[in-house]
């Protein structure tokens, strides 16, 4: 059995714990937070601990899945935790990934762990079709668009507006610009052009909606690059109709081979009921990866494009070379 804690307990921590749970090579030794624990209620039957305990080094966990927040909490927690057990996160700043890959390299090597990063489905999943698409055609273009899904991070920005009580905002593709590329004319699309966003808000009696809603479409990085409509709507049909947090997308690539050109598509599309449940779902199936491997005498860090897709699945090799090659 593969023995998996967890660290942090929101939406992702709940995910890992659902697919830890069902994984039936896989024992779930607890779940840590940073929160009294006493006030942390879970689903399954592992214990609720204390980041102090896992302070210790001495917890008997083979891989921790670290499921804290990309802005603050993963660059402290993943090089601090790398030092003491096999670790993998689910970083998604793209930008800062080679710096965060560097700290926890350090920390992991220094200890003989292994530590993956930026584990998901974007980073993640998406990540591996971009590389296999680019190197199989060379002569070519990546495309990614994301949703319809629920932004957390636009839906937060939302709400820190004077007036909102709560929001959610759903990205959305552009139906004309998905179709220009899947019939393979290599557009050149700007950010409007691609996607589109769509807000849900709930505002105090009496607000200001007009300033609200040019608050919000006037925000720069968040709306401002980018054709967004805004709705007012209760509470109760936020709740009703906007509580769950799906989301999905496609990398779509299109090259071409040979002498005379000939084109090619290849397109990788998720639609996902919930995205922390399926980027937990992720996670556990790496976190198999990253117990085997470090068994085996691996350490330092890696990210999806350093593992061997066998190493993901429960099922022997024997019996994969049988039925799923
Ligand atoms: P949450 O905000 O739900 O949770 C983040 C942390 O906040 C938790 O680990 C928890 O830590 C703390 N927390 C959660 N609920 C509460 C609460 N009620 N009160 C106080 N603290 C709380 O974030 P998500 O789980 O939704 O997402 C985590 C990260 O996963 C995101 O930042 C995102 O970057 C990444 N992600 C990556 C994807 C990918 O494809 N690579 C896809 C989806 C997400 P503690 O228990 O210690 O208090």
């Amino acid at each position: 059995m593969i023995k998996v804690g967890i660290l942090g307990y929101g939406n992702l921590g709940r995910g890992v714990e659902a697919a830890v749970t069902l994984s039936e090579d896989m024992e779930l030794v607890a779940i840590y937070t940073r929160r009294d624990p006493s006030t942390v209620t879970v689903k399954s039957n592992a214990p609720v601990k204390s980041t102090a305990d896992l302070d210790t080094g001495k917890e008997d966990i083979d891989v921790l899945v670290i499921c804290g927040g990309s802005a603050t909490d993963l660059p402290e927690m993943t090089p601090k935790y790398a030092k003491l057990y096999n670790v993998i996160d689910s970083f998604d700043t793209h930008a800062r990934i080679p710096e965060h890959f560097a700290n926890v390299d350090k920390a992991s090597k220094e200890a003989g762990k292994l530590g993956l990063i930026s584990c998901g489905w974007d980073p993640g999943m998406f990540s591996l079709n971009r590389l296999y698409a680019t190197s199989i055609l060379p002569k070519g273009q990546a495309y990614t668009f994301w949703g319809k899904g629920v932004s957390q991070g636009h839906s937060d920005a939302i709400r820190r507006i004077e007036g909102v009580v709560d929001a959610r905002q759903y990205t959305v593709p552009v139906p004309e610009a998905l179709e220009r590329v899947r019939n393979g004319e290599n557009p050149e699309l700007t950010t409007r052009e691609k996607h589109t966003r769509e807000c849900f808000v709930v505002v105090e009696e009496g607000a200001d909606k007009a300033r609200i809603e040019k608050e919000i479409k006037e925000m720069p990085n968040y709306f401002s690059d980018y054709d967004t409509t805004v709705n007012f709507i209760s509470e109760e049909e936020l709740k009703k109709n906007h509580s769950g947090l799906p989301h999905g997308g496609s990398v779509i690539y299109t090259g071409e081979t040979g002498f005379d050109g000939n084109k090619h598509v290849i397109e990788y599309s998720l639609n996902l009921d919930s995205n922390p449940e399926f980027t937990g779902a992720v996670l556990t199936a790496y976190a198999r990866a990253i117990s085997r491997m470090n068994k085996e005498g691996a350490t330092g860090a890696k990210t999806v494009f350093d593992i061997a897709p066998a190493y993901l699945s429960p099922i022997p090799a024997e019996e994969l070379r049988a039925h799923f090659l």
